[in-house]
């Protein structure tokens, strides 16, 4: 950056800077005294002020235009774009910390700054009560976004967790929720010796459907019976698309009779449901079959799963469009 002059010997004045802020006329000299020699430097537009993982250890204070922070690949979809307007001052914490910069801010357009160095910024301090209550002042407010930031990062990150745990076709969950939830389920069915019930669903010969009707109505389909199983359950219980055209049902607090019950009430509501598609092609009906399976204090996740299976390996067997366990 360019010197154009120092700051005893600008036009500034070091009341109209934040750092000096309310400051008492006695201590007016001594600061004009330490900050009288510091440089007033041109940042040019985008140019680099400070770089992220750098250690300069000087604090600036914008004196004329605009600074920004450059966000990094962790920060870009939370931090909105934050600036430093006139009379504020950037690069604190590491001269107090002496740690690396966290970020890169650049001149928005041409800057003019103060450039206070780490022993300048020191004796600022022990000599001045103002100054050292201002920079306390600057650093809770610099805590207090720190801290709204990371809320901000981690909330996001949670709707993405939630976003990747969802099926993008049917809105139900997917594989991914099921195993990492079934397994707390099943624990907590263990601990607390409560009865917990599956049951899976494989719609009928499907291939046939998306020969005769084509992949998307196809789609459509399976949108159609994953309805039907979600508007059909209580709210303690979970629709899980297994995989394709596989759907899942976890009835917790469910013995088998009940989920025997539930199954069938399933099985005949997707037997008379219509398909809708926004073409004007009459779909027929589709039916799927369903495997049930009750945890036994033996089971765990995969066993309980195989056990639906096979349960709905049967009623395949058995002619399709019904209830086996
Ligand atoms: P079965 O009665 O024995 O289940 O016969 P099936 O024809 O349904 O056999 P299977 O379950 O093995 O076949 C599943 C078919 O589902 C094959 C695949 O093309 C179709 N499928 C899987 N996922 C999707 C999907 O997301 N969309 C569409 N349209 N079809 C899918
Ligand atoms: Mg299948
Ligand atoms: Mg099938």
């Amino acid at each position: 950056m360019e010197q154009l002059s120092t700051f005893a010997h600008s036009v500034y004045k070091a009341t109209n800077l934040h750092l000096f802020d309310d400051i008492h006329e006695n201590e007016l000299d001594i600061i004009y005294k330490i900050i009288g020699d510091c440089a007033v430097v041109l940042a040019r537009a985008g140019q680099a002020v400070i770089t992220a993982q750098s250690n300069s250890v000087n604090l600036y204070i914008v004196l004329q235009g605009e600074l920004t922070v450059i966000p990094d690949d962790s920060t870009v979809n939370t931090m909105s774009s934050i600036q430093f307007l006139q009379g504020e001052c950037v690069g604190e914490l590491s001269v107090l910390d002496e740690e690396n910069h966290q970020h890169t801010v650049c001149a928005a357009v041409d800057t003019e700054l103060l450039v206070i160095e780490a022993t300048n910024l020191w004796r600022l301090i022990d000599e001045s009560n103002g100054v050292a209550r201002n920079l306390l002042r600057l650093l809770s407010f610099r805590i207090r976004t720190t801290n709204a930031l990371l809320r901000r990062k981690q909330k996001v990150g949670e709707f993405y967790r939630q976003l990747s745990m969802i099926d993008g076709l049917t809105g139900l969950n997917n594989r991914a929720w099921l195993n990492c939830q079934l397994p707390h389920l099943i624990q907590s069915a263990h601990a607390t010796k409560s009865p917990l019930s599956i049951i899976m669903a494989d719609l009928d010969h499907f291939k046939n459907f998306n020969d005769m009707y084509g992949h998307l109505l196809g789609d459509d389909a399976i949108q159609t019976a994953a309805k039907v199983l979600n508007s059909a359950l209580r709210p303690a219980d979970f629709a899980v698309r297994y995989g394709g055209e596989e759907l899942m049902v976890i009835l917790p607090d469910t013995p088998l009779l009940s989920c025997h019950l539930v199954a069938e009430r399933l099985c005949l509501k997707l037997r008379r449901s219509r398909v809708f598609s926004d073409k004007q092609i009459q779909l027929p009906h589709i039916t799927a079959s369903f495997g049930l399976a009750t945890l036994n204090p033996s089971q765990d996740f995969h066993s309980l799963i195989a056990a639906a299976d096979e349960a709905l390996y049967r009623a395949k067997r058995a002619g399709r469009n019904r209830v086996s366990y």
